[in-house]
């Protein structure tokens, strides 16, 4: 029997008097935390919801949105976290594929998501970020009758699925297991020292893998006490920084908060570690970091189907650039076009293996089968290379490569010089369909505060480092790129956006 939250409660009883959330409206101590999770799980269970059956939750970033994830661990019930921007059609799609007993929706989404939780004959009950909703009143009542029981759990039974973001095709449900979370959390708290002194800056969305497992099982597992904020805000950050010995965030807060002048050595003297992770970080940002606080950040790896993969160390060196070395009792390989090993310093397809690897899509078989190879190797669909030290770099996504005229073309390697242009801020080089050369290299580019760029400059930049079919057939000023809520820049927006430039394929 290994169910998560069997976890937690040692910890969350182990720390039964101490703070271990911090939310803007309150505080819960460890006995409290398990306390208001029985609530919730009485609640639900309540409403009908037993082991096994899922719950869809699109509920605002708030403590009762953390219960709510934390009850269905408790009852075995499997939850899936969606994305607060999603529209009733999307969700739509969800209820039709997960066929949930329960949607969790934010009060004032009740009137829109109605009838699709009808036509899915699933139950809608509300819960608000500010406690107020149906279920919130539920769990009120039910908190002098807890559900105190945890269901028992296999480490292959399924604790959460998540919708991958997919930008081509249609989302796919991660299934994730206890034993996936349970693995990835122990490991990560060990390989990053986390222990009951640490306070964790927590201001990312709980609807991804990065702020609800990464960043929270690590805080649950070792009784360190976190700060939930209820959305990146630099002010905010910078104000409670001082009181807190880690922060996660995606590589836009860490350019965000270097925007801020408040942001300095002193206000971070108190923080030992900033993580980043999610979307590559340029190393200029790791620079520019570490030169105004004194700190380098640790930027790890990983994916939803996977949790963390690789992570730079805690102790010796975070090489910017890269993601660090493989997790221990995670295999890593690289791997050719035929599927073979590539030796150190290759470009290729980043495959791995461990405790972490989810189960699989839901109820997408053959999509589960064609990202295995045989002995278990998962693929991620990165390109990455592996120094000769072990360290990974992510040289691009599999479905970012751009074939121009029968050339393989990473979009990273002309990123890289790109970004070392005089002005250049940052850039995203993309594929676009061309008649000639079957793909087109096009980029778009943001220029430094301040500096007036131009395409011939920048070419004549470009020639003497890249060979002429790498080149950009043309470049976009743009006055950013187009990113979704975890920081990654989306090319598929871009590529739709330009689609005709070169007069389609
Ligand atoms: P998601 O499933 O939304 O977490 O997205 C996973 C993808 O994010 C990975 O497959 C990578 O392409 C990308 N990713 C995550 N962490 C990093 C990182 N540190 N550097 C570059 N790409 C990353």
């Amino acid at each position: 029997m290994s169910n998560l939250y069997q976890l937690f409660q040692a910890c969350f009883e182990e720390h039964g008097a101490k703070v271990l959330l911090e939310t803007e409206r309150r505080a819960y101590t460890g006995a409290e935390l398990d306390a208001a999770v029985a609530a919730y799980a009485a609640a639900l269970a309540g409403l009908g919801l037993r082991a096994g059956e899922r719950l869809a939750a699109q509920v605002e970033k708030s403590a009762e949105n953390l219960l709510l994830y934390l009850a269905c661990l408790r009852l075995g019930a499997v939850s899936l976290p969606l994305n607060t921007a999603y529209q009733p059609a999307e969700v739509a799609y969800f209820l039709g594929d997960a066929q949930p007993r329960i949607l969790a929706a934010a009060p004032e989404r009740r009137a829109a998501l109605e009838a699709v939780a009808k036509q899915a004959g699933v139950r809608l009950v509300t819960l608000g970020a500010a406690g107020e909703g149906e279920l919130a009143g539920l769990a009120a009542e039910a908190a002098a009758r807890p559900h105190t029981a945890i269901a028992g759990r296999d480490d292959g039974d399924l604790a959460v699925i998540c919708y991958t973001s997919g930008t081509t095709g249609r989302s796919k449900g991660a299934m994730i297991t206890h034993g996936n979370l349970a693995s990835n959390a122990r490991t990560l708290v060990e390989l990053w020292g986390f222990s009951a002194d640490d306070t964790l800056l927590h201001a990312l969305p709980l609807y991804h893998i990065h702020g609800l497992f990464v960043a929270l099982h690590c805080a649950f597992l070792s009784g360190a006490r976190t700060v939930l904020q209820a959305r990146f805000a630099p002010a905010a950050v910078l104000e409670r920084l001082p009181q807190c010995s880690v922060m996660m965030g995606v590589p836009t807060f860490y350019t965000r908060l270097l925007a801020e002048p408040a942001l300095d050595a002193a206000r971070c003297r108190n923080t030992r570690l900033f993580i980043s992770g999610s979307a590559p970080l340029l190393a200029d940002t790791f620079k520019a970091f570490e030169a105004r606080t004194g700190k380098r950040i640790l930027e790890r790896y990983g994916m939803t189907e996977t949790g963390m993969i690789s992570s730079n160390p805690l102790h010796g060196e975070r090489r910017a650039g890269t993601v660090g070395l493989p997790l221990p009792g995670v295999a890593v390989r690289i791997t050719g076009e035929d599927g073979d090993p590539l030796p150190a310093g290759a470009a290729g397809m980043i495959e791995l293996r461990g405790p972490n690897v989810f189960k699989g899509y839901w109820q997408m078989p053959e999509k589960t089968a064609a990202e295995f190879r045989a002995g278990g190797w998962f693929v991620t669909g990165d390109i990455g290379v592996r120094d000769t030290d072990g360290y990974l770099r992510i040289v691009g996504r599999a479905k970012d490569l751009i074939i121009s005229g029968g050339l393989n073309i990473y979009p990273k390697e002309i990123e890289e010089v790109l970004d070392a242009q005089a002005g250049v801020l940052e850039s995203a080089v993309f594929g676009l369909a061309h008649p000639d050369f079957g793909e087109a290299v096009a980029a778009a580019v943001i220029a430094q505060p301040g500096a007036r760029l131009a395409e011939e400059d920048l070419l004549a930049g470009l020639r003497g480092e890249l060979a002429g079919f790498k080149l950009p057939k043309k470049i976009w000023f743009l006055d950013e790129l187009p990113r979704n809520a975890m920081s990654k820049v989306q090319k598929a927006v871009l590529r739709e956006r330009y689609k005709d430039a070169f007069g389609g394929g």
